[in-house]
């Protein structure tokens, strides 16, 4: 995704605070970003893959509830900060609260044979808990 509006010692802080890693890169106004667990940090997200007994595959991406809470931590230091995603775009941090629930119903994986919303590819605390 790109974020524009924000430093990368922001980036750096937020994702400090997030318990997330990030590959960071200057693009234009902004930074390419690309977030991922830490190694046994929070946030497991699942796959589209399923194994052998039909349960969903785990993989190093972060789930929906981890970019939620990445973002929040930009937004706490850099309020007009602006996110570009493949799913959606957040103009500052009220846009973000006002639209970021839609993400979780949008549907990924395979559309006829194993669809999924993006929100519940995801194992982590916060996911159990609802
Ligand atoms: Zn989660």
């Amino acid at each position: 995704m790109i974020i524009r509006k924000v430093t990368e010692s922001q980036l750096d802080l937020a994702a400090d605070a997030a318990r997330v890693v990030l590959t960071t890169k200057p693009k234009g106004r902004g930074f390419q970003v690309k977030v991922e667990r830490r190694h046994l940090g929070p946030w497991q997200r699942l796959g589209f893959q399923r194994r052998a007994d039909g349960e969903r595959r785990r993989c190093n991406g972060v789930c929906w509830h981890g970019f939620r809470e990445f973002m929040r931590q930009v937004y706490a230091l850099a309020p007009d900060a602006v996110f570009v995603t493949a799913m959606i775009r957040y103009d500052g941090s009220e846009d973000f609260e006002a639209k970021h629930g839609e993400t979780y119903h949008v549907q990924v994986g395979s559309q006829q044979a194993d669809p999924a919303y993006y929100g519940e590819l995801c194992e982590c605390s916060e996911g159990w808990a609802s």
